[in-house]
């Protein structure tokens, strides 16, 4: 493809951008595509003569779209939202043209210094503590995820501990000592935490402990659950080295209590490394009524979230904060002679690669800094302010009909979670059966899509409507949806239970 030809399908792809987007709130959210749809439209093997664009484009709208989920839909009130706008897709385009795997300062030193001012800019937005600022000892680095971020810090946490623990032996008494702690460490995280500590673990090579956290606390993660826990690890002879406290659960955006955790790890002794994975609901940290929780963030070892959730910008985006840099440096640092240079060895400049798991990575910081600049703080602000008042709209809607719905939690950072309540006389022991009927019936109908969770032993239906595109009446009509559904299954359940 010449500069010419690139020109024209350029702009012919950016219409057809435009024009699938418009097209979104009429289609449905959900493919109806079956498994292995795709290959038998697609020939066996790679074209052996080259194919013009006019030949390529069309087979988007024909064998892609069919096959999409529709994430940027009003309807889409699904997980949690993954933004796409304008303004981040141009990033991507501008990081497509520069392509560079900007592993150090020298490889684009623009890439490794806009990748800090933007994080500071966000950092500052967000009120967190300044010791996650770059110009004191810690500061920001993008990751492709959540999980990457935790799997991140995990790795961190461990080292940090094994040489606490092993500091002044030396040779094979070091090696024996470090074999023994290393087989006792146990990472911690609450009922609630997203599964990625768990997996974290595993790549870790760790043991993995699970802290209750029930509906009494609002299923938030309690400093005194985290001690009978610690106390239960001390007994087995295990070593937390690190905990996940979440501000925003993926299954009903509890926020952990912070400040209760803070002070049983003071009080237990324990140095573990805590990292708050603030993923989805840390969004809302640009905004001053949330801000409070920002303070709470003092003391804590590294903070992550992903502003391709729920803060405008395209998959992937996720920035995580470390109090202490070398924390991370110290331990991902390793470094072949071909990646040697004058500017690296003086300490002059920052390496991104010592702050993550691979060593090539994206120039991610342009479509955050492009966001940042399109919509400024007052147009972050109004959208998180919007989509929360969305789903402040959408709970009362439910309390409208209370005879139906049950309230699991929320509204809380846009997100509601709720059950379906049986007909009297049938017993509330088949609301979990009917809540699940409800929700597969609704996913199936494909106009809006929702997520299930189970919180508590209650099988119950999220709904988070925070796309950019969403308004009052795509929430009314999920109400709506759900209300038609609601009433009709349970209409046809017997009393005493068991959909028909
Ligand atoms: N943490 C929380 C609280 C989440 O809700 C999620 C996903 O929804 C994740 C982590 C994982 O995010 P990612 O897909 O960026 O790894």
């Amino acid at each position: 493809m010449d500069e010419d030809q690139f020109r024209k399908a350029a702009h012919s792809a950016i219409e057809e951008i435009i024009s699938y987007r418009r097209s979104l709130p009429s289609r449905r959210v959900l493919s109806t595509v079956q498994p292995g749809y795709l290959a038998p439209q697609l020939p066996p093997s790679i074209p052996t003569e080259p194919e013009p664009w006019d030949a390529i484009q069309p087979d988007i709208d024909k064998l892609i779209v069919p096959g999409l989920t529709h994430w940027a839909s009003p309807n889409f009130m699904a997980f949690f939202p993954a933004h796409s706008t304008y303004a981040s897709m141009l990033g991507e385009l501008y990081s497509a043209a520069f392509s560079a795997p900007a592993f150090n300062w020298l490889c684009s030193p623009a890439i490794t210094e806009l990748e800090t001012v933007v994080l500071d800019w966000v950092a500052k937005a967000m009120a967190l503590p300044e010791s996650f600022w770059s110009k004191g000892e810690g500061g920001g680095v993008v990751q492709g995820s959540a999980s990457e971020a935790v799997v991140t810090v995990m790795v961190a946490a461990r080292e940090r501990m094994i040489n606490r623990l092993t500091e002044g032996l030396e040779g094979k008494e070091k090696e024996a000592k470090v074999a023994e702690v290393r087989g006792r460490l146990v990472a911690l995280g609450s009922e609630h935490s997203h599964s990625a500590t768990h997996k974290g673990a595993i790549i870790a090579g760790t043991h993995f402990r699970i802290i209750p956290a029930s509906k009494e606390t609002g299923f938030a993660m309690t400093g005194e659950a985290v001690e009978r826990v610690i106390k239960e690890c001390e007994k087995d002879g295990l070593i937390p080295y690190y905990l996940t406290a979440t501000l925003g659960t993926t299954s009903t955006c509890a926020v952990d209590d912070f400040e209760g955790i803070k002070e049983t790890l003071r009080r237990c002794g324990k140095d573990a490394w805590v990292h708050v994975d603030a993923a989805y609901a840390g969004a809302a940290l640009v905004c001053e009524e949330y801000q409070h929780l920002s303070k709470q963030l003092e003391g804590m070892d590294s903070f992550d979230f992903n502003m391709h959730k729920w803060l405008l910008t395209n998959f992937d985006a996720s920035c995580l904060y470390v109090r202490h840099r070398t924390s991370l440096t110290s331990v991902l640092s390793i470094t072949p002679p071909f990646l040697r240079n004058q500017f690296s060895d003086h300490g002059l400049v920052t390496d991104y690669r010592d702050w993550q798991i691979p060593l090539g990575r994206r120039f991610r910081a342009i479509k955050i800094w492009f966001v940042l600049r399109a919509y400024g703080l007052s147009g972050l602000q109004s959208h998180i302010r919007r989509t929360v008042k969305l789903g402040q709209y959408f709970h009362s809607l439910v309390q409208s009909r209370a005879d139906l719905f049950g309230v699991v939690s929320g509204p809380q950072f846009a997100l509601t979670v709720v059950t379906i309540k049986p007909l009297p006389p049938t017993a509330r022991a088949v609301q979990n059966e009917l809540t699940r009927k409800v929700y597969e019936t609704v996913n199936k109908r494909g106009e809006v899509y929702l997520t299930n969770t189970v919180v508590g032993g209650v099988y119950a239906i999220r709904v988070v409507g925070a796309n950019p595109t969403t308004q009052e009446e795509h929430l009314r009509r999920c109400w709506e949806v759900l209300v038609e559904v609601g009433d009709e299954v349970r209409g046809e359940m017997p009393p005493g239970g068991g959909a028909r």
